[in-house]
């Protein structure tokens, strides 16, 4: 059984000219212990999904089944019950409560759903986020790292199946968010826990996750995993956005030789048409330089960037 089952979800949001159809059509399935990362540009529907599949918005059509259950069918007590055993969420706010310290916030949910929080429980969630020494601190005592990993220890004391995350380390700065992507997949490894991870960031996507869900305008452009995502781009789109790309109009000539600047070229590809029109994707990693008499086409360096391991 998929632990996560997302079956021709739609969200339309508003009516008449004010009408957004938020998400159209959303469909894949999840395994148990996967690191899924949704992504796309901001309005594209990863939060509309996200919310969707954690019970926090109704879709106007399609169903959610999450280990097995039907969340849409039950009554909403029955999955506001269900959700919060089930699925934990970390937003990019980290809504700690202020007043409470680090451990008060992290059983606060439970002490809301009328659950006794385990005390082991609550000790080994504080030493797997690395809190144990500031499980008596104050929000305000704390640094925003610490804060988003007190956020992300309220969300997986219960050990929820699905634990999803709305572009969690948004608010910190490159160099934190870098040590909380390791931390994050540590964690997730270590706890066998499901997460779909939302994030406007390629980069983090490609280096987290098992599956991409690659997003625009609402619809599921590509599912895939990140080497199949950057190698085999379904379309344009996703060429465009994940990685670096020049995207040019070819012909294929026949499989394995596309023709673009009136020149043919070796590529990957097979089953078009004889003289089909094509997008050739070029990746900036597949041109080679070479001298002028051995090269194919010939450029002019107009701007050089200095990126420590290599120019641009
Ligand atoms: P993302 O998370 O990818 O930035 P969202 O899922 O938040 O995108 O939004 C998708 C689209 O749905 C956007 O056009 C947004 O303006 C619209 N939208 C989201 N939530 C609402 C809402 N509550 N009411 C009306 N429109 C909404
Ligand atoms: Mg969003």
């Amino acid at each position: 059984m998929k632990l996560v089952k997302v079956d021709h979800l739609c969200k339309t949001y508003g009516t008449g000219e004010a009408q957004v159809e938020a998400l159209k059509n959303a469909s894949f399935t999840l395994e148990k212990g996967e690191f899924s990362a949704v992504i796309g540009e901001s309005g594209s529907g990863k939060s509309t999904l996200l919310n969707c599949i954690g019970g926090l918005d109704t879709p106007t059509s399609g169903k959610v089944w999450l280990n097995g259950q039907d969340l849409f069918s039950m009554s909403e007590e029955k999955r506001t019950v269900f959700r919060r055993r089930n699925i934990g969420f970390v937003f990019q706010s980290f809504q700690l409560i202020p007043e409470l310290n680090v451990e008060q916030n992290i059983i606060f949910p439970l002490l809301l759903d009328y659950q006794r929080p385990d005390q082991d429980a609550v000790d080994e969630i504080l030493e797997v986020l690395g809190l144990t020494e500031r499980r008596r601190h104050l929000p305000s005592q704390l640094s925003g790292g610490q804060q988003q990993r007190v956020a992300i220890a309220r969300a997986l004391v219960n050990r929820p199946k699905v634990l999803l995350l709305d572009e969690p380390l948004g608010a910190l700065d490159l160099r934190l968010r870098k040590d909380m992507q390791n931390e994050l997949k540590r964690i997730q490894q270590q706890l066998g826990i499901t997460f779909i991870y939302v994030t406007h960031d390629q980069e983090e996507a490609l280096a987290m996750s098992d599956t991409i869900v690659v997003m625009d305008q609402g619809k599921i452009q590509q599912i895939g995993t990140p080497t199949d995502i950057y190698n085999e781009p379904k379309n344009a789109f996703v060429a465009d956005f994940i990685g670096e790309s020049n995207i040019l109009d070819g012909i294929m000539h026949q499989d394995y030789v596309v023709e673009f600047f009136n020149r043919k070229f070796k590529c990957l590809d097979k089953g078009f048409a004889p003289m089909e029109p094509v997008d050739v994707v070029i990746r900036p990693e597949d041109i080679e330089i070479v001298p002028p008499e051995k090269g194919q086409l010939r450029g002019t360096v107009t701007s050089v960037t200095f990126k420590g391991v290599h120019y641009d």
